[in-house]
């Protein structure tokens, strides 16, 4: 089968490669010069099986007002004229429940788990060398009532079977040495060893490369402009060159839609509407100026909710989601408050280990920012849309990089007639949850 993938994200390029060691054909578009240049860019580096929890959760609605005027808050909503948004809205409050939580974090945990075997797979198969470290992930507490609530959260992903442990703070500073500088702060935390971190743009550049070497077509450098739908299925994608501004059709058995947070723009082109919104989130990769104190396990602060990966001579501080749109300014006063926040929690719990500096003090901290693809239960939407010939792989929010092998993966063995081994909900298909344990849960399109 000859298949288009639009979009070389982390999710395009895995679906690439899976559908490659499947025997299919493939062409592999996006608008960027290379794979990984927009949210795969610069993340957390986490592969987090284990820290999986969605945001929708009972506390969230509450919390989310309280924040509404923080620019430094971990979830910042900004309400736009934009009615996208405001269903999107609904759509996670009708997740904010215990149930549903629960719900959605088995699913992720399955996710997860499936994609962490398959990435191990993948890095052996394909030969990729990345920056990656496989210490584990702490969660690290500096306020003693958020600590007492660690423990239910870990009984409950206990259930799942997630061997998340909680320590005490002693332990979490054997586990982590680094964190004696500000040990005073700490309280505790829980320590997920099977869990590990490592460069998400790096090894999805370097695995484009491998999916060209086994014969796809990288179409690099061109906007995907419009799908062609003659009778209900989708016959052509058309393509515009940025070098020069040529126009293509491209003719296929399959299309697969990985554009991440574009995927709905793209989609409602052709009557589809899926519940992708753009949760923006902030980074900073600092040079190192004391490597031998910086932390090599990767963590989790939960003070300021974000998380912090050593990647080589680099330190990796990224996190918080606003909802705002598809604002990628780095210039704002929001964007500003929130990047000057990373910096100043890496300064408190390593002091001097980071060059901390902000550029107007001379320093060049390498912000970014991107636009997590993000659904209402963070559950990507894998499977089958109701157009012949379309597929989609997108929505994976807050956890692209953790499950990104796996979903490319589970959607080359949907499209080969396959049943991936993983229990959740693929779209277009009779729920495998609702089969193996007859309960009744929404698709993941809902
Ligand atoms: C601050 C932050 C921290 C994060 N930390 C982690 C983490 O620690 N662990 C984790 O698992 N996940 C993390 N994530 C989430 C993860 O990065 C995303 O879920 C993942 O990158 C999404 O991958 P994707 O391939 O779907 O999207 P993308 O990487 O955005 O890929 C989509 C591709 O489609 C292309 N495209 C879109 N529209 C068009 C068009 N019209 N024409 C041509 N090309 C187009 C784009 O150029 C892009 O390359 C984090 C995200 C952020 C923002």
């Amino acid at each position: 089968m000859r298949v288009v993938v639009l979009g070389a994200g982390i999710i395009g390029t895995s679906t690439a490669w899976h559908l490659l060691q499947r025997g299919h054909e493939v062409v592999l578009v996006d608008r960027q010069p290379d794979a990984a240049l927009e949210t795969s860019y610069a993340n957390a580096a986490q592969i987090s099986v284990s820290y999986c929890e969605p945001w929708a959760n009972r506390q969230a609605p509450l919390k989310a007002l309280k924040w509404m005027f923080d620019k430094q808050a971990p979830l910042l909503w900004r309400p736009q004229w934009d009615v996208a948004q405001w269903r999107w809205l609904l759509q996670f409050l009708g997740q904010c429940t215990d149930r549903a939580f629960e719900r959605n974090v088995a699913q992720l945990v399955s996710l997860g788990a499936y994609s962490h075997a398959t990435l191990k797979r993948m890095i052996v198969e394909a030969g990729i060398d990345y920056p990656r470290s496989e210490r584990g992930i702490a969660h690290v507490y500096t306020d003693a009532r958020a600590f007492e609530e660690a423990a239910q959260a870990a009984e409950l992903m206990r259930r799942y079977g997630v061997q998340r442990r909680v320590v005490s703070r002693e332990e979490l500073l054997r586990i982590e040495p680094a964190l004696q500088a500000a040990g005073d702060q700490v309280v505790g935390g829980t320590y997920t060893p099977t869990d590990e971190h490592g460069d998400a743009r790096v090894f999805t550049q370097a695995l484009a490369r491998r999916c060209a070497e086994r014969g796809a077509e990288l179409l690099f450098g061109h906007d995907i402009e419009r799908l062609e739908v003659v009778g209900g299925a989708v016959q052509r994608v058309h393509l515009r060159a940025r070098a020069d501004g040529t126009v293509r059709a491209l003719q296929a058995d399959a299309f697969v839609v990985a554009c991440g947070s574009y995927t709905t723009p793209l989609l409602a082109t052709v009557g589809i509407r899926v519940p992708i919104y753009p949760g923006k989130g902030y980074s900073a990769t600092l040079a190192l100026r004391d490597p031998a104190r910086a932390p090599q396990v990767s963590l989790l602060d939960d003070g300021r909710k974000i998380a912090m990966s050593r990647l080589g001579d680099r330190l990796r501080v990224a996190g918080t989601i606003e909802l705002a749109g598809f604002d990628l300014r780095l210039d704002t006063p929001v964007a500003r408050a929130r990047c000057h926040m990373l910096l100043q929690r890496i300064e408190e719990l390593f002091p001097g280990v980071a060059d901390t500096r902000t550029p107007e003090q001379g320093g060049e901290p390498h912000f970014w920012c991107g636009l997590r693809p993000a659904t209402p239960t963070n559950i990507p939407l894998i499977g089958r849309l109701p157009l012949q010939r379309l597929w989609i792989n997108a929505g994976h929010g807050t956890l692209g990089w953790t499950h990104g092998a796996g979903s490319g993966r589970a959607l080359a063995e949907l499209m080969s007639g396959q049943r991936p081994a993983v229990a959740m909900d693929f779209v277009g298909f009779e729920s495998r949850r609702r089969a193996a344990t007859a309960a009744s849960a929404p698709s993941a399109a809902a």
